[in-house]
């Protein structure tokens, strides 16, 4: 048991929990210099997840015995998303230096939803920083969020406000007459349909426009569907471009967009959820152009970025719109100019977040620390291992190559009889023995192995166990043998 000193939490044996504490840091930091010893994921033994369906116990753990929980049943079972071989998903690996700034950030305890504090000045310093790396002008506002799906609603309810004005925060949508609509590509994420669906508007209110070959909005079938949605009476507020689809890495032709969206008076809004920081890598960074023309763009720090998670960010090029869309002036107008209570507007007028934690400080050490030069060539070397992918996928008469590869993503098969099955059944198989972890997609109505590159620590000896695994897998399935053993190969 933890002896606390009286009446509080804090241990009454500092020595014994410092010296606890370095155990747990070594531990942690054993974990990630060995990661790669280890399978990618592993399935979680019944008696495992057993251990999960407790009553609550009135006994405490010792902190010791609570650290044995964790090593025991809960680091081995994790999704495996910092280990090279992961390529499920788009996911980040996270970093050393984003484990120890967490730590940080929770000894200080920050509430990032205001007062006249350091934490909230870094926060305004990163988005200093973002501002300029997108080259927006000075009137741009940010904030911090979980991820691009809080940042895709955000964009989505600040266009709403600035379109119809502050009264809509009152009078709700139904208190205006216009019939508000949207436009994203078909290829775009859900959660671009969420937000319209959190925001009031709805769903139905959102149009999937058509992709090209390289699965980009179609910038022709845009405009003509806005074009008939204006003559039926509607009103287009809001088209959603995406930079870096989730399915194939796909960038739409943000430039075309820009355009279309300046003279139809529309919000032009990037999900560059992982593919806007592309921005730090100057061989990859000119095909985002148009990009600086968005009135938002949303993004995550913990995909490409290899922020620990949580870490989204939303900015906005006229922040004037962000807080009429979330301050309540009667709250930030009678702020104070001196003490705890000065330096308005705060984050929690910027949006729907009153306490909030301190995301800063691991993405400030992880730009800080490593340089945004050094993200910059994570991210061109993520696509060059995309490319080497690419290149064994077409140099394989077994292996097919399902779409382009225009970032960091690759989709592919197994060339087969019934390869929809075969396929899937392969993807299971490679999760299941550890070597790696792609995930699947449809494309074109055929399941496809899709291996998102995104962790910095993934090399061409990961790219080639990935493809090595899957042949063996493939041929196992043509001669009717169980993938399931797997782990033997
Ligand atoms: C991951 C992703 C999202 C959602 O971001 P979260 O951080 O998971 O909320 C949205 N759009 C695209 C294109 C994505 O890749």
């Amino acid at each position: 048991m933890l002896n606390t000193s009286e009446n509080t939490l804090d241990p009454s044996d500092w020595p014994a929990f410092r010296l606890q504490g370095h155990q747990m840091l070594d531990d942690m930091l054993d974990y990630l210099e060995h990661l790669r010893e280890q399978p990618v994921w592993q399935p979680m033994p019944q008696d495992v997840r057993n251990t999960f369906r407790q009553a609550l116990d009135n006994t405490p753990l010792g902190l010791t015995e609570a650290h044995e929980v964790f090593m025991e049943t809960i680091l081995p079972y994790a999704a495996g998303n910092a280990h090279p071989g992961f390529m499920g998903w788009v996911h980040g690996g996270g970093t050393p230096v984003g484990m120890l700034a967490e730590m940080l950030a929770a000894g200080l305890n920050a509430n990032l939803g205001g007062r006249d504090q350091a934490p909230v000045e870094l926060e305004r310093q990163l988005m200093q920083w973002v501002r300029t790396l997108f080259d927006f002008p000075e009137t741009a506002g940010g904030l911090l969020v979980s991820g691009t799906s809080m940042a895709n609603l955000i964009g989505v309810l600040v266009a709403r406000t600035a379109l119809l004005g502050t009264n809509v925060r009152r009078t709700g949508i139904a208190g205006s007459k216009q019939k508000l609509v949207a436009y994203t590509s078909a290829s775009a994420h859900i959660s671009i349909a969420g937000a319209m669906d959190i925001a009031g508007i709805g769903s139905d209110a959102l149009r999937r426009i058509q992709a090209n070959e390289h699965y980009q909005m179609d910038t022709t079938a845009l405009a003509e569907t806005v074009a008939a949605d204006k003559k039926a009476g509607l009103t287009p507020f809001f088209i959603a471009a995406t930079a870096g689809s989730a399915d194939v890495g796909a960038i739409d032709p943000l430039a075309a967009i820009a355009e279309l969206a300046e003279r139809e008076k529309l919000w032009f809004h990037v999900d560059g959820a992982y593919g806007a920081l592309a921005i730090l890598a100057p061989d990859i960074a000119p095909r985002l152009q148009g990009i600086e023309r968005a009135d938002s763009i949303a993004f995550d720090f913990h995909k490409w970025g290899q922020v620990p998670y949580d870490a989204g960010f939303i900015l906005v090029r006229d922040s004037a719109h962000q807080l009429d869309t979330f301050a309540s002036p009667a709250a930030y107008l009678m702020r104070e100019t001196r003490g705890l209570a000065a330096g308005s507007p705060w984050p929690c007028d910027l949006g729907p977040e009153l306490s909030r934690s301190f995301r800063a400080l691991k993405t400030w050490f992880t730009i800080s620390v490593y340089g945004p030069e050094k993200l910059g060539q994570v991210i061109s070397n993520t696509c060059a291992l995309a490319q080497y992918l690419k290149r064994r996928i077409e140099c394989d008469p077994h292996l097919e190559l399902l779409a382009p590869v225009a970032l960091n993503i690759v989709c592919f098969r197994y060339r087969c009889r019934d390869a929809d099955r075969v396929n899937a059944d392969i993807v299971i198989a490679l999760q299941e023995s550890g070597i790696a972890a792609p995930s699947t997609t449809t494309l074109q109505g055929r399941l496809a192995i899709r291996a998102a590159i995104v962790n910095h620590r993934t090399t061409e000896r990961d790219i080639d166990a990935l493809v090595d695994a899957t042949l063996n897998f493939g041929e196992m399935a043509e001669s009717n043998k169980p993938m399931s053993q797997a782990q033997e190969i």
